[in-house]
This record gives structure tokens, sequence and C-alpha cells, in this order.
């Protein structure tokens, strides 16, 4: 094996991400060292070159790292102590990281990990390298899924797989469930609405590319929005009753406005996109009455493995535009101009300068 690689890093808080030829690393105890395959790309990298140190540091992050938190390869070789581990195995990483020892991981609520603020790709080497580390807790066996393009179902889909999993008791038949914002992560989530619930999907996006392919993939209907000033864009769903379901997969002040807006009493609003927008309504004529309104990071380890049993099952599919290595920075542009038709995937081929 070669000794070196090549890493798309970030070697200084606040600063542009790029190519750097670096060690490859070697698995110490417990560690496993996967061959990339694909790494699909996030919208939240694109925050990631602008986290001030003080910010970083404090979530126990560590400069330089490498991008990518949607990996899956083939196991290249394992540290002390790893058993039952085959060289050459197909496996996707599971993407938030989690101590496995602490109350949350104990209970299965691993995605509340006080420890798994930094990880792979977020403060820790990620996928977008020819080689990443993980641990055994972290691997999930394909079953006859392409690893180029499965990395994406362990955080575009789990992080999707999780809001849903969590609103379907109230999608009984007749109900409504609305997703905003359907590009990498939103696309998965009305996946999920379509092979698990009976709701009628609207898909809402301000790009009506995104719009016609939320509804190829089961959306019963599109919206075009929204926008700010526009809070009301929602309101007349279910003849003006609500949805018992939305998924503010955006997260502007403008969408958690016109999401919450939109939600009918007892029903349930998930805020996943990191748009950072906040809610400044009064908590009484501004919350739905009796509605969860939640937010969360990631998701469990048991919802990655169940959205891949839901890809290799058939029931949903990741709508990948690979690229290769040196087309890096082109991918992360058309995922910031919203001009991808699928989840940017980034495999390691392709660098000149290898
Ligand atoms: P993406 O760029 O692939 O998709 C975003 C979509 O939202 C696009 O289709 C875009 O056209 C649409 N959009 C933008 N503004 C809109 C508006 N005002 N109204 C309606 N639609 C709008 O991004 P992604 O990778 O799917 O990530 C989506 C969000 O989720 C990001 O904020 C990301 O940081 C966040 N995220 C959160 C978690 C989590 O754990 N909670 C995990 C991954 C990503
Ligand atoms: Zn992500
Ligand atoms: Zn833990």
């Amino acid at each position: 094996m070669t000794e070196t690689m090549w890493a798309y890093r970030i070697e200084e808080w606040n600063q542009p991400p790029r190519p750097v030829e670096v060690p490859v690393p070697r698995p110490g105890p417990g560690q496993v060292l996967v061959k990339v395959a694909g790494n699909g790309l996030c919208h939240s990298d694109l925050a990631m070159s602008h986290v001030p140190a003080e910010v970083g540091r404090g979530l126990g992050w560590r400069v330089p790292f490498t991008l990518g938190h949607e990996v899956a390869g083939w196991v290249e070789g394992v540290g002390d102590g790893v058993a039952g581990v085959a060289n050459g195995a197909a496996v996707a990483l599971v993407s938030p990281s989690s101590c496995g020892a602490c109350r949350s991981c104990l209970r299965g609520q691993d995605h509340v990990c006080p420890h798994g603020r930094a990880g792979r790709g977020y403060g820790r080497d990620g996928g977008l390298a020819d080689f990443v580390l993980a641990g055994t807790r972290d691997l999930i066996p394909l079953d006859g899924l392409d690893p180029v393009t499965a990395g994406p179902l362990t955080d575009a889909g789990a992080t999707s797989y999780h809001a849903v999993k969590r609103v379907l008791p109230k999608l009984v038949p007749g109900s409504t469930a609305v997703v905003i914002g359907v590009g990498g992560l939103g696309a998965f989530a009305v996946q999920f609405l379509a092979a698990l619930s009976p709701a009628h999907i609207v898909a809402v996006d301000t790009n009506p590319a995104r719009l016609d392919h939320a509804r190829r993939l089961g959306a019963h209907e599109g919206r075009s929005g929204v926008h700010a000033g526009t809070a009301d864009v929602l309101t007349d769903l279910a003849g003006g009753r609500g949805a018992e379901a939305v998924l503010d997969v955006v997260g502007s002040d403008a969408t958690i406005a016109a999401g919450l807006a939109a939600v009918r009493p007892a029903g349930a609003f998930a805020l996943v996109g990191a748009g950072g927008g906040g809610f400044a309504g009064p908590w009484f004529g501004g919350l739905p009455r009796d509605a969860d309104v939640f937010t969360f990071q990631g998701s469990t380890i048991a919802d990655a493995h169940e959205v891949v049993a839901l890809a290799e099952g058939g029931r949903i599919q990741t709508d990948a535009d690979v690229f290769t290595f040196d087309r890096v920075a082109e991918a992360y542009e058309a995922l910031a101009s919203g001009t991808l038709r699928g989840r940017a995937v980034v495999t390691p081929d392709g660098c000149s300068a290898r």
C-alpha cells in the first residue's frame, strides 16, 4: 500500500478546504481502516469552512481535518483486538459519532451522546480521501448495494429517516405530510414517507427541478416557496385543517414560520435544516396546540442500519451525481448553487497529482 494519499482538508479555522497530500492512516487498537469507494457531500460541509476557532474548539474539533461524513467503501485492514471483520468487506459507515458507553448510548439514544460532537468529517478526518478510520460500531455491512453510492444513506438518508420515523404515528390514512426543502435530505424524506406512510405528501422547494424530482420519488403535490413574508403559503393544506407533520429541511426564519403555521393541533414539526432561523412568535397562539416540536442532529445507529435495509430491499433509492476527486470543488459549487440532480458523491479517483 502507498504511504501517502490525497485528502480534501480544512487546515485552519475559518479557511476554505483544499486537497492536501497526507499520510495514509494506520488502524490503532479497535480500529478499522476503510478504503473509500464514495463520499457524499452534505450542505452542512459548506458551513464548516466558516467555523470560528472558539466554536470549533468548543465542539472538541481539531484542525486540520478531512471533510466527508457520508462514507462507504471496503475494509482494508484492522487494528489489534478487532475480530470478525473481513478484509474486502463492503461497508457503509455510521455518520454520527457516539461513545457507546454513556447512559444515552446504552439506551439506544446514541444520537444524543454528549461525546459525539466531533466525528468523521466534522472535526476529525473524514471520507474525502483514499482511506479513512472507523470503529467497529460504525460498520454497516452492505449486502448488494454499491459502496460508491451508499454513503449518503448514512446521513442524508438516516437523518431524514429519524424525523420521518418519529412522526409516523401521526400519519394515519387521510393525513398530510409536508417536506420543506427537497434537496439531498428532503428527497430521502419524501421516499420514506411514500414507502412507510399513507400520507398525502406535499413537497416544497424554491427550485422547480427539485419539485419535479420529488414528484418522481413519490410526492403527490409540489409547491414553490418558502420566501420571507410568505408564512401563510401552506395554511390552506387539507382544506385549512393543516398537516399532521411538517419536516423543515431548510430551517430559515421563513420556513420555520410557514412550517409551524401549517401544523394542525396535535401534529408534529421537525426542524432538520440548519439554516439558522428562529421562532419569534408567542407560545400561546404561535405554536400548534399539543403538537410535537423537535430538533435533532443525525440519527441513531439503528436508524442507519434500517435505512440501509430499506435500500437493500429496493424500497428507496440513492440518486447520486458522481464526481471524481479532482472535481470536488466543482461538486461543492453545484451543491451550493442547487444544480445537482441527486446527492453529490465523490470517489477518490482522478487526482492528477497522485
Ligand atoms: P441541499 O442543498 O441538498 O438541499 C436543500 C434544499 O432546500 C434545496 O433543494 C433548496 O432548493 C431548498 N431550499 C432552499 N431554500 C429554500 C426555501 N426558502 N424554501 C424551500 N426550499 C428551499 O442540502 P441538504 O444537504 O439536503 O441539507 C439540508 C439542510 O439540512 C442543511 O441546512 C443542512 O445543514 C442540514 N442538515 C441537518 C442535519 C441534521 O442532523 N439535522 C444533517 C444533515 C444536514
Ligand atoms: Zn450531513
Ligand atoms: Zn455515548
